[in-house]
């Protein structure tokens, strides 16, 4: 092979392996650089508890991944990813024992949020009545390489004036586009604006309404599935294909410069002090540590302070259960459900959030939780469940993990009285062991810095940047600091790599 048919790729997260693939079927010598010891980044599951109990380390669903045209394309299936589509989604259970749930059929949802609100269903069925049979141009327009040129086209035809109301919704926030839909009821609202904690912003926040309304949207027209198995098995089937492409991946090999020569890349410097020479590198990490990796002047001084001055959002504080039983949640819709949203009313749900935003630990966190042994008794013993939680937190906190922990159990024994009996190995991770075993997560932050709208579209995380080339010659960006955001979709690796292959003028790889 011929040196420069190298490239480097740093990071072996979705993104990282998605691009890798791409690179080595348009005939490049490809090496995937990864940090940690094994590869998969934030899509990846250990035995974290007990022996026998597969927990998430990271990412816990995949709604994106089932709509997102980069991973459909490579047919995990084909590779042994099963996946499982629960039909009760997702349930925000209240304090009176009752819960709103959102299911994958659309009248289940209806009759469940009639039950907490009468009408409520009537308003969310005119609502995805109009908008699933978008979904499609909905996810390609904001999947797809900016600017969106025909999707957004076709949907303005098909929305006509609506397409200002959608935007108006979704460009605001998800507690102002709950309290819009549902003609100002809070119970839908808070079920709504739970959603959009998957993206780290209060619900009060600006765009916030996008992230709330897609998700949902997508839970009627995707699911949101996950793989039998954890997450490793998407990991799994994605190093099989890339091994069969002829692409290395070289863990524990943390990158710690990009050479530059005669102004273009040349490769890269290993912590260790080894070099590995490449003609391109395309790095998947988010915006901060990219740029420690680069000489101060590889990038214009407006960019690098950019990317150093990156904002992230507050951190996931992780915890991961062994129980000897499912969770006995007092509301029935929680029992059922694949994902809870353990927060209560909107007020608090707000509340939680703005105390991480203020640097505080909420006395009342809201956490995201995962119930997947429910349907996959593949990851416990016989009888025995694993559950998955996080909580927003601020990336530094002056109170113990220990507190933190006893404010999450709290909650769920607040919702599931009887919940603590159960428990028989627990695992925390706070913002700083997440940052050192993948640096990329910075603070702990999860989706790769804030989703404000200032860091959004082409400002993700800018404008000469967004399009997975960069001012430098020879490096490309992707990862989830750079349009379209986090999530295992791989979009931002697929579109770097084609960006790269073009500008070689390499014909790109196509389903
Ligand atoms: C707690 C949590 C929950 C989440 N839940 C979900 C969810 O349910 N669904 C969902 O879709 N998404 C979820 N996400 C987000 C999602 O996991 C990520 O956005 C996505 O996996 C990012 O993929 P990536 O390839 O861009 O980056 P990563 O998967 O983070 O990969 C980057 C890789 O680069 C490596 N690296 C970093 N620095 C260096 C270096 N200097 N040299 C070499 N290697 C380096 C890291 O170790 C890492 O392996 C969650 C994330 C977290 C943290």
């Amino acid at each position: 092979m011929r040196s420069d048919r190298r490239a480097v790729v740093v990071g072996a997260g979705s993104n990282g392996l998605v691009c890798a693939i791409h690179l080595a079927r348009a005939g490049l010598d490809v090496t995937v650089l990864e940090h940690a010891p094994r590869p998969g980044g934030a899509s990846s599951s250990v035995e974290a508890t007990l022996p026998g109990f597969v927990h998430d380390h990271c990412a816990g669903f995949n709604p994106m991944t089932a709509a997102s045209p980069a991973m459909r394309e490579l047919e995990l299936e084909a590779e042994g990813v099963r996946w499982i589509q629960p039909g009760a989604i997702m349930a925000h259970p209240f304090d009176d024992g009752t819960a709103i749930a959102l299911h994958l059929g659309l009248e289940a949802t209806v009759a469940s949020l009639d039950g907490a609100h009468p009408g409520a269903g009537g308003l969310w069925r005119e609502l995805i009545e109009q908008y699933r049979p978008l979904a499609g141009r909905l996810v390609e327009t904001i999947f797809g390489p900016l600017p969106p040129v025909r999707a957004p086209i076709a949907l303005a035809a098909a929305l006509r004036r609506d397409g200002l109301l959608l935007a108006r919704r979704m460009t605001g926030s998800v507690e102002a586009f709950g309290l819009d839909v549902f003609d100002g009821a809070d119970r839908p609202t808070a079920w709504l604006a739970g959603s959009a904690q998957h993206s780290g912003l209060p619900p009060s926040t600006a765009g916030s309404g996008a992230f709330g309304f897609l998700l949902q949207l997508i839970a009627h027209s995707y699911g949101w599935p996950f793989p039998a198995g954890g997450q490793g098995a998407i990991t799994d089937a994605l190093l099989a294909i890339a091994t069969r492409e002829g692409v290395r991946v070289r863990c524990e090999a943390h990158v710690e410069r990009v050479l530059v020569h005669g102004g273009r890349t040349a490769g890269v410097a290993l912590k260790d002090g080894d070099e590995v020479p490449a003609r391109d590198v395309v790095t998947t990490i988010s915006a901060r540590p990219l740029a420690a990796l680069l000489p101060d002047d590889a990038l214009p001084h407006r960019l690098m302070r950019r990317l150093r001055i990156w904002r992230y959002s507050t951190a996931a504080f992780k915890l991961d259960y062994a129980l000897r039983g499912p969770v006995p949640w007092s509301a029935a819709e929680a029992r059922e459900a694949a994902v809870v949203h353990v927060a209560g009313e909107l007020r608090e749900l707000a509340a939680a959030a703005q105390a991480g935003e203020r640097g505080e630990v909420p006395e009342r966190p809201a956490v995201v939780v995962g119930q997947h042994t429910l349907l996959d008794p593949s990851r416990a013993p016989a009888g025995q469940h694993t559950l998955y939680c996080y909580a927003h937190v601020p990336a530094r906190y002056a109170c113990s993990d220990e507190d933190v922990a006893a404010r999450v159990e709290q909650q769920f024994e607040r919702f599931a009285p009887g919940f603590s009996e159960l428990v028989l190995a627990r695992a925390l991770r706070n913002p700083q062991r997440t940052e050192a075993e993948n640096p990329s997560l910075v603070g702990g932050d999860l989706g790769g810095g804030s989703y404000e709208l200032d860091q959004q579209l082409v400002f993700r995380p800018a404008p000469e940047l967004c399009r997975y080339r960069t001012p430098l010659r020879g490096l490309y960006v992707a990862g989830a600091s750079v349009h379209p955001g986090g999530s295992v979709h791989g979009m931002s690796g697929r579109s770097a790599a084609r960006a790269l292959l073009a500008d070689r003028r390499l014909r790109p790889w196509r389903a």
